[in-house]
């Protein structure tokens, strides 16, 4: 297929904001589309399926240099013109424009080729890989008329901007595949669904089929051509299968006791939160697999966890989820997860690492059991075929610590007696809820422990991209030592982009602006006069910052106009929290 075809699909998709309207260029197009593996993910601007962990890895500056190659361009230029529209496919467009004028017979583009350099991108590492990411995107931009330059570089950017959400790839799917037997039927003047029985049950039945399948498969490629060749037997057969990972569910954060029952009901189970990492265990017959959270395969490198599956757990056929957490063997701690990540990327000396690190499985829940798909049961059921095929082992595998209560007392205390034990608080779930892969649907909670926040100031910051080319959006923050200033990192979240809104970037570069002491154009550093006051979610040892720490994910929570410099957070408060952080560990 050529590009020009879904360039066309995204002029269109991109032309009205009207979801069904959406639904219905996308599902026109999905009918005589060739090629629907590749045609689906470069529709959604992607070229890895949602459960591939893999990243085209380009920088701004590194397409800025390829639209400058391939046009002729200075980078100055292209930069210049992405300012000012806030949008770098804006500038291959009106660049790359210019230049096809006067190559007429340039080859047209196909959809593979586009796709296959894009991949590329995520694949190549060692000397030299910036210049070759360069190549093969300024390659694709040299043979791409205007607006296929735009896309091009917005999909590498990963903001293809046509507004085009799950929901509505997933209907368009339904509207392609299943029309008829839908019931349902676009009517293109109304701009509205028409179900001729007027019922909607025929068409909700249809989208929850096809989302169920999406939740296991994560990827509307293959699901549309089950959908195409197989109909409604093919996603009916989409099914869990010992082997094949699935997206894990994931638990948004409850900020009390009370707000943690308002979401779950009454009662709910709370666990234990251990801090080790997420592990999702499989076995069909005598093959078990074990899957990190980002479903990469790690069994190779936890052999003793295999082991305590084939000893510890009944059945040979089942998914279960878990964490797996580390301890120090001779005091029996539990310790940071920084301790045993090592282990996850290991290729060498196995075993003597799971000697010096050994890990314990906490499993949590039961995904599916000889052969039956568990996704629709509720947790309590789910628990209880826990209860029925693990023994528990500490220090081995064990199902985790769980209470079921409707006290907020008792939760407390059990949170208290959590983070006793060295773990991260508590998580909360939901007694009827069901395993939702992939989302963060709310059938569980987690509740941790307010961090103490830090006073920090600015030393440094960096320019923004796009419609932040103006501002400076991201900041090197760092804490007192005497008089000098050690950083811990940098922070971006918390800042808004409009003034009425908040402290917001443009206020802060007004701010900083007096202060820049050297620019050198994406970096700046300033002199250490702005304090302000940060969240974050942990303090980890790190060498990459002067102050040998690093915040995890510090967000701005206000400015400390009260605060000078000398006033600020030093790196004895960073060190006594880092201790007493550890200290809810040993
Ligand atoms: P967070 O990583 O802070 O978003 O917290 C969610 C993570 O906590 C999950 O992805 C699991 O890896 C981990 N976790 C630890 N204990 C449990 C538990 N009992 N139930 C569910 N998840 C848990």
């Amino acid at each position: 297929m050529k590009y020009s075809s879904l360039v066309e699909v995204y002029e269109q998709l991109e032309s009205t904001t009207k979801r069904l309207e959406k639904t219905h260029i996308l599902s026109e197009f999905l009918k005589k589309a060739s090629d629907l593996e590749h045609v689906l993910l470069l529709v959604q601007g992607k070229v890895f399926a949602n459960w591939d962990e893999r990243e085209l890895g380009m920088a701004g500056r590194l397409i800025v240099k390829a639209i400058s190659r391939s046009s002729g361009a200075s980078s100055d230029k292209v930069e210049v013109i992405w300012k000012k529209t806030g949008d770098i496919g804006e500038a291959a467009e009106q660049l790359i424009g210019k230049k096809t004028q006067s190559t007429l017979f340039s080859q047209s583009l196909t959809a593979k080729k586009v796709f296959e350099n894009l991949q590329k991108l995520a694949e190549l590492e060692g000397a030299g890989t910036v210049d070759r990411k360069v190549q093969l995107v300024a390659e694709l931009l040299t043979s791409a008329n205007s607006k296929e330059a735009k896309y091009i570089v917005r999909t590498v950017i990963g903001e293809l901007r046509v507004g085009l959400g799950e929901g509505t790839v997933r209907d368009a799917i339904v509207w392609a595949f299943f029309g008829k037997e839908t019931g349902a039927s676009y009517d293109e003047e109304k701009n509205d669904l028409v179900f001729t029985d007027s019922s909607r049950e025929k068409y909700n039945t249809v989208v929850e089929l096809v989302q169920e399948s999406f939740d296991v498969m994560n990827d509307f490629g293959e699901i549309a051509i089950l959908a195409k060749e197989k109909g409604k037997s093919g996603l009916e057969t989409v099914s869990l299968s010992p082997g094949k990972p699935i997206k894990v569910m994931l638990y948004p954060k409850a900020k009390d006791f009370e707000d943690a029952f308002n979401r779950l009901g009454k009662p709910a189970a709370f666990e234990y939160k251990y801090d080790g990492f997420r592990l999702q265990i499989h076995r069909k017959k005598d093959k078990i697999a074990l899957f990190t959270r980002s479903l990469d395969e790690v069994t190779k490198q936890f052999p003793e966890v295999v082991k305590f599956v084939e000893e510890y757990v009944k059945g040979d056929n089942f998914i279960l989820d878990a964490e797996a957490v580390g301890f120090n063997p001779e005091t029996k701690k539990y310790l940071p997860f920084q301790k045993v990540s090592q282990r996850i990327k290991r290729k060498y000396d196995i075993e003597s690492m799971a000697r010096q690190f050994p890990v314990e499985v906490n499993v949590f829940d039961v995904i599916e059991y000889g052969g039956e798909s568990l996704l629709k049961e509720p947790f309590k059921e789910r628990r209880k075929l826990l209860d029925k095929i693990i023994k528990d082992y500490p220090w081995k595998l064990k199902r985790a610590d769980q209470i079921v209560t409707e006290s907020a007392k008792k939760a407390e205390s059990f949170f208290r007696e959590s983070l006793a034990s060295g773990n991260e608080g508590l998580m909360g779930k939901n007694l009827d809820g069901i395993y939702k892969p992939g989302s963060r649907v709310g059938y569980g909670v987690k509740i941790k422990e307010a961090m103490e926040t830090l006073d920090v100031v600015i030393v440094g910051a960096e320019w923004g991209e796009g419609k932040r080319g103006d501002w400076l959006a991201s900041f090197v923050v760092a804490v007192r030592d005497k008089d000098d200033f050690l950083e811990v990192g940098k922070v971006g979240t918390g800042i808004k982009e409009k003034d009425e809104e908040g402290v917001s970037f443009n206020q802060l570069t007004k701010m900083l602006k007096p202060f820049i002491t050297k620019d050198s154009g994406k970096e700046v550093r300033v002199k250490p006069k702005i304090v302000i006051e940060v969240e974050y979610e942990e303090i980890q040892e790190s060498p990459k910052y002067g102050s040998g720490f690093a915040l995890r994910f510090p967000r701005f929570i206000r400015l400390r106009e009260d605060r000078r410099a000398k006033d600020a957070s030093t790196i004895n408060d960073v060190n006594s929290l880092y201790d007493s952080q550890r200290g809810r560990k040993k």
